[in-house]
């Protein structure tokens, strides 16, 4: 029987949502598709009823835009209930596996299970769509969950709490904000998975604290996300994809391009069309444009201001003290082991450097941590071939910036320090799932006499069929 009994001092708002949602989870409700897709419509009218105020907090903590913040936020978030509805079932449905001929007469299949009680760590830079994703998968596979929320948006995440708490009953669906009371809970509590995103040193503390109760802990990290263009890119379009995938978010992106290799032979072409593109997308100032997102808070402020003395500015390299804008800034000539290049820059701050052979970049970046992602701008098939089997990376575009992310049908995820794990679409169902391999035997025939005792005699025999009847 379930003891409500606190004994590691868990706080006792969380302890009551943990065994709750254990109860909830114990009765089997949420194995119920039907049960899943309701939820999911509920989350999709919770989003379409609170638009506006959706946007609000989105602006209020990151000034964002309404066109980016549903571009990049709850425009994702509606595809991906979408999509999940359609598949759900499909998903769902067992899938089966090969049987060796020494097996027979059977089947095989893999049945999808939910993990039970999950629980999502989201970061500040996409408050919503990090929180929502995560849990339409979670939903899906039926776990009960609790969303932890980042502190460093709070407009965010204090309204999230708000909207879960007022259309989800806490016993299968909570928010909470506390990442200490968290850390706690998921030291002393088992969970089905934990599923962390943010930076690398939260995501140390999380993995010890789950393999306490060996829990399997989800990490989508981010990392230094190189960018290469060759000279036999379309230089424009290059340039175009490249500024739109930076500015997005104020570089605040896991995913944009943190710094860019270009062919010797095109640089200076190549810098003009960055330069026409920055003037164009950011019209007037960039740090007085309203539309143009502020960095989250002082102290990412200052660590970006500081990078700005790391090398030679070639553009940008505005600050507006007040509205807690940087401009997007192209720097050259870089100091050697300076901050700009050894740590996640995730503000709008583009190092340049340039190559004259594209193995030589290959070498560099094979003794870099494994990035998230990775962008070549190259029209030479035996660049690209070179490139993506030479180079490991979570995910990428060849002639594109972020897009990757548009398509629900490719799975996303790091690798390496970049993190460990999948997710969107149908990997997002797969990682929320638990997996159980059953082999079906027949009950009327038992063709095979050299797996029962006594053995020895059967030794020749039982060798030749492992090695040919497979
Ligand atoms: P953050 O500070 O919002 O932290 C992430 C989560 O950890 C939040 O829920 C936060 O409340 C919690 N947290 C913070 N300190 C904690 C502590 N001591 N103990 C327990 N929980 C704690 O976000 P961040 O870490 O600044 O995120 C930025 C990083 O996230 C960047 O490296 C970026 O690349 C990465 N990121 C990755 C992805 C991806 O999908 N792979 C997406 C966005 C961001």
């Amino acid at each position: 029987m379930e003891s409500n009994i606190n004994p590691h001092g868990i706080a006792a708002d969380l302890f009551e949502i943990i065994t709750a949602q254990r109860e909830f989870f114990a009765t089997g409700k949420t194995r119920d598709i039907s049960f899943r897709r309701q939820l999911l419509i509920n989350l999709r009218r919770m989003i379409r009823d609170n638009e506006g105020l959706i946007l609000e907090a989105l602006r209020a903590d990151l000034g964002k835009s309404y066109t980016e913040a549903y571009m990049t936020e709850i425009g994702m978030v509606d595809q991906e209930i979408n999509h999940t509805l359609r598949y759900l079932k499909v998903w769902n449905s067992p899938d089966a596996a090969a049987t060796p001929y020494f097996l027979w007469p059977a089947s095989s299949r893999k049945y999808h299970h939910p993990r039970g009680l999950v629980m999502i760590f989201s970061p500040w830079n996409y408050p919503f769509l990090l929180a929502i994703q995560p849990l339409i998968s979670s939903i899906a596979a039926g776990n009960c969950t609790i969303l932890k929320l980042s502190e460093q948006s709070p407009h965010t995440s204090r309204l999230l709490c708000e909207l879960i708490d007022k259309y989800f009953d806490r016993e299968y669906i909570a928010a909470y904000t506390d990442s200490f009371e968290a850390v706690k809970a998921i030291r002393w509590e088992p969970f089905g998975l934990v599923f962390y995103t943010g930076g690398p040193t939260v995501a140390r503390i999380i993995s010890k604290a789950a393999a306490a109760q060996l829990t399997p802990v989800v990490l989508e990290l981010g990392g230094k996300s190189p960018c290469i263009v060759d000279k036999t890119a379309n230089l424009k379009l290059a340039a175009k994809r490249i500024i739109a995938g930076k500015l997005l978010n104020a570089g605040q992106t896991c995913v944009a391009p943190d710094y860019l290799y270009v062919e010797s032979s095109v640089k200076e072409e190549f810098v003009g069309y960055l330069k026409e593109y920055h003037d164009r997308f950011c019209q007037a100032s960039p740090t007085e444009n309203k539309f143009y997102p502020k960095i989250i808070n002082r102290m990412h402020f200052e660590r970006l201001k500081n990078y700005l003395g790391d090398g030679q500015i070639i553009f940008g390299g505005e600050v507006n003290e007040d509205t807690g804008r940087i401009s997007l800034t192209l720097m050259e000539h870089i100091k050697k082991d300076s901050k700009l290049m050894t740590e996640e820059i995730f503000g709008p701050i583009l190092p340049l450097f340039e190559f004259s052979d594209i193995n030589i970049v290959i070498n560099t970046l094979r003794k870099r941590p494994k990035p998230l992602a990775l962008y070549l701008f190259s029209n030479s098939k035996e660049t690209r071939k070179n490139v993506l089997e030479n180079l490991d990376f979570g995910c990428g575009c060849i002639n594109d910036t972020v897009m990757q992310l548009a398509n629900p049908h490719l799975p996303f995820g790091g690798v390496g320090e970049s993190g460990t794990g999948r997710y969107h679409g149908k990997a997002g169902f797969d990682t929320f799932s638990a997996e159980s391999s059953v082999l079906t035997s027949s009950s009327h025939f038992d063709l095979n006499p050299f797996r029962y005792p006594p053995f020895d005699d059967n030794y020749g025999l039982l060798r030749l069929m492992l090695r040919y009847l497979i």
